[in-house]
């Protein structure tokens, strides 16, 4: 006779839910210790409330780590189709736009309460506001134990979720990592990825509030490094918005190794620097008596046109087109944790089986989500990583030793 694995899942956020659901309809008895008075705070905060759940177009470069091939292994162990059945399993109805999913309420509410459901369905307890002091193996039968504020959880297994640093959310503590050294992990560097940029320059102030397309260019040591297109934010500290989010990491990434990056902003994308000078001209010659202050006004938000002429030497329409495809930012840092999507960094993947996410250290510890040092682009990916991780990790950990008898 078999009795069923007991598992202790750390964190009750996207990865720990989905690891919970898992292992439970598996057969597994699952405890999953939250210290937030609710589990799955940072799933309503996602994709501003709507939560972008997944993207059906999984490009491979849409995720870093220093084990690319470890993370490709765990999404194709259960892909975005798995995610989308699995989903659907559940009652979701979604939409979709450019690969991007959410569910059709648009309320990520929705996704939050089908998981709490369906933990409740199969039995998993979720035992909030509980504080963690020490995770530890109680030797020799390979059985775990967590201390907490409300006691000792005992268990076959843990599955350590315990997210990132990102948002400003209370819970998003970090306290994880620590967790995750304690016994024996290596942790690459934590920094925030998909994150606002803090520039250099003293007009931040004149511009914040302007939202507007822009074509972004990330120079790293005077070399262009990476492009991206969309609604740029402009701050009263430097620029924000998907693109720059997209490139954050990036960047984040070469000032920590004392590198420089600068970002190029293209404040008019749809054509060429000949062709908005061209436009420049034909705007002067239709009304001379404007100044060129007073010409952009015609084209360019209100506020941009006084910065940009600011910085032109010569009123000359070729430099103000110059200056409007080729406006330098040079990155000074990137705004804290509490700004970030989501963080790069985390437990080394080397230390962790990639088909199952145990630890190779030890033995009936698991890992799910973005504890784990993988950070995914924009657009539905990093939920990804938590489903794909969470079902693998809770799969794993259900399975493993069953047969043993009581
Ligand atoms: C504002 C915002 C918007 C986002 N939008 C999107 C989006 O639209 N699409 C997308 O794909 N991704 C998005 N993300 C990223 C995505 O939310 C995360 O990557 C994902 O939630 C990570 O899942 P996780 O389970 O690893 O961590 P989390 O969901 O953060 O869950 C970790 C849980 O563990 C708990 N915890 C932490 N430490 C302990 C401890 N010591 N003891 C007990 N419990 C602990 C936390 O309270 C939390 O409940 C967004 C993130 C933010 C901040």
């Amino acid at each position: 006779m078999t009795r069923p694995r007991e598992i202790l899942v750390v964190g009750g956020g996207a990865s720990g839910l989905m690891a919970a659901i898992t292992a439970a309809r598996a057969g597994a008895g699952v405890t999953v210790l939250e210290h937030e008075s609710a589990c799955g705070k940072k799933i309503l905060a996602t994709g501003n409330g709507r939560c972008n759940l997944t993207n059906t177009r999984m490009a491979p470069d849409a995720y870093r780590s220093h084990e690319p091939k470890a993370v490709a292994q765990v999404l194709r162990r259960f892909t975005v189709e798995d995610t989308l059945d699995f989903f659907a399993g559940l009652g979701l109805y979604t939409r979709e736009r450019d690969g991007w999913v959410y569910p059709y309420s648009q309320q990520a509410r929705t996704v939050l309460h089908l998981l709490l459901s369906e933990a409740e369905r199969t039995g998993v307890k979720l035992q909030t506001e509980t504080k963690l002091w020490e995770i530890s193996k109680i030797s020799p039968k390979g059985r775990w134990q967590v201390m907490t504020d409300r006691g000792r959880f005992e268990g076959d297994a843990v599955i350590l979720a315990a997210g990132s640093k990102a948002s400003n959310l209370p819970g998003a503590d970090g306290s994880g990592y620590a967790l995750a050294k304690s016994l024996g992990h290596k942790i690459h560097p934590v920094l925030p990825a998909l994150a606002p940029l803090t520039g250099e320059g003293n007009y931040f102030k004149q511009w914040a509030g302007l939202r507007m397309e822009a074509q972004v260019c990330l120079r790293l040591d005077k070399k262009n490094a990476k492009r991206e297109r969309g609604e740029v934010q402009l701050t009263d500290y430097g620029v924000s918005g998907i693109p720059v989010f997209q490139l954050s990491r990036y960047a984040t990434e070469a000032l920590h190794e004392k590198r420089q990056a600068e970002l190029i902003l293209d404040f008019f994308p749809p054509c060429s620097e000949k062709k908005l000078e061209n436009l420049l001209l034909e705007k002067k010659s239709q009304s001379p008596e404007k100044d060129w202050t007073e010409i952009l006004r015609g084209i360019f938000p209100d506020k941009l046109c006084p910065i940009v002429m600011k910085r032109v030497r010569e009123k000359h329409p070729r430099q103000i087109a110059r200056q409007l495809k080729c406006w330098s930012v040079p990155v000074k840092g990137w705004k804290d944790y509490a700004f970030a999507q989501v963080c790069m960094g985390g437990v080394d993947l080397r230390q962790v089986d990639p088909r199952t996410l145990e630890s190779k250290l030890q033995r009936g510890l698991y890992f799910a989500g973005e504890i784990l040092d993988v950070d995914g682009a924009c657009g539905g990916y990093n939920l990804q990583w938590a489903w794909s991780s969470g079902a693998v990790a809770g799969r794993a950990a259900s399975q493993k030793g069953k047969k043993e008898s009581i």
